[in-house]
């Protein structure tokens, strides 16, 4: 049997091999601890279980239409009208299985064979993989830790070829946390607009922004500019729904009826009754993302205070997600030359999984997820201090 080059191309997910390794120490009997966590630590919001119950209690268990069922894509819709203000029809959007299912057959949509892909790093572990299951091209733009992680309109245009088709845009970041501010977003859309380059807009982590940061989207530029731009969004940060899989799209209608074509040829619908219960999740109560948004901003500053006191440190303060991205190289030796060797060593003396940021393009620098209890987020850190400052 041969695999296909296309397949044998692409990598594995590095953020799931790690949780991996922490299992399989577990199973051994070590006590690992995991800060390589890429899901919130609260549970799915009691009112949408219900609804999901209900919905299997009701034999709501059949085929729906690939895109969704119409009262789901109309609860994504008002969504944006209202936390954004942005009109947006039910024809508008296309209920995927997960962010990720979104992406991909976004990219699977818009790209033919040889386009390039700008993609700024650090970056979503997964962006270049579909691009090149697309068989596009990823281009990496980089961005200093001194910029908060963020590319300018000076970084993209340095990037752009007459191949550029798409760029790929994520705020809140993972893995950095970063955020683009509104007009900074505006920005980089008028000039991707002038170039005729379409952006895909990651913004699964909208709800996670932290005070004085405020929420930014490139929605309200989409609701004018439906040609140029799609946004992505999904329940699994937000709500805590991570294991139900609902992902998002809004998008011009040709663009939805093109990923529907896709979706219809390979997985069809999401699950009925994750539907039903989404619809609970997008009617409210969103009372569970201010909780989490305390709880997240709390541990945010623990994780940074400690952090940033390590000596050589360079870790931008990142208004959103629940990650911090800190440039570590300065402890890197000839024993630990890279990211993944120091993670590798911190996990076997200290007992703490984190991800090595050369799985989101910048080697330099390791992923922490403060997804974890307070306490734990403490007393973990301490450890990977003195395991990079040989204690
Ligand atoms: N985009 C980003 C930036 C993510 O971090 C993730 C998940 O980690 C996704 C998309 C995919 O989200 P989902 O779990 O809804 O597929």
């Amino acid at each position: 049997m041969k695999i296909s080059e296309r397949l044998m191309r692409a990598k594995p997910s590095a953020t799931l091999a790690v949780n991996a390794k922490a299992q399989e120490l577990r199973a051994q009997g070590r006590e690992i601890v995991s800060l390589a966590v890429g899901e919130p630590d609260f549970q799915t919001p009691e009112h949408v279980c219900e609804a999901l119950k209900k919905a299997v209690d009701e034999g709501f268990t059949r085929y729906t239409p690939v895109p969704g069922i119409p009262e789901l894509r109309k609860a994504v819709a008002g969504y944006y009208e209202r936390f954004y203000g942005v009109k947006a029809e039910a024809d508008n959007t296309i209920i995927s299985n997960g962010g990720k299912h979104s992406l991909y057959n976004l990219f699977m949509a818009l790209i033919d064979p040889g386009d390039e892909v700008l993609i700024p790093a650090p970056y979503w572990v997964s962006y270049p993989p579909m691009v090149e299951l697309a068989e596009g091209k990823a281009v990496i733009v980089p961005t200093t830790a001194e910029s908060g992680f963020l590319a300018s309109v000076e970084d993209l245009e340095a990037a752009c070829t007459p191949k550029t088709k798409v760029l790929v845009l994520n705020t809140p970041s993972n893995p950095t946390g970063g955020h683009y501010p509104q007009a900074h977003l505006d920005e980089i859309a008028q000039w991707a607009k002038s170039r005729g380059i379409f952006i895909i807009s990651d913004e699964v982590y909208d709800r996670l922004v932290y005070e004085p940061a405020d929420y930014s989207t490139l929605s309200g530029f989409w609701e004018k500019n439906q040609d140029n731009v799609a946004i992505v969004g999904a329940l699994s940060k937000s709500f805590c729904m991570t294991g139900w899989r609902v992902g998002t799209t809004l998008a011009h209608p040709d663009l939805v009826k093109a990923m529907v074509k896709i979706q219809g040829q390979s997985t069809s619908n999401v699950n009925s009754m994750t539907q039903k219960a989404a619809v609970a999740a997008y009617e409210g109560p969103w009372d569970l993302i201010d909780t989490m948004k305390e709880s997240f901003l709390r541990r945010r500053d623990i994780a940074y205070d400690i952090i940033s006191s390590w000596p050589g440190v360079v870790c931008p303060k990142p208004d959103g997600a629940f990650y911090l991205f800190p440039v570590l190289d300065k402890f890197f030796d000839e024993e630990t030359p890279d990211s993944a060797s120091m993670c590798t060593k911190i996990l076997e003396e200290a007992g703490i999984a984190l991800v090595p940021g050369s799985a989101f393009g910048d080697d330099r620098c390791i992923r922490f997820s403060y997804a974890v209890d307070d306490e734990v987020l403490k007393s973990s850190l301490e450890k990977v201090g003195n395991v990079l400052m040989k204690k």
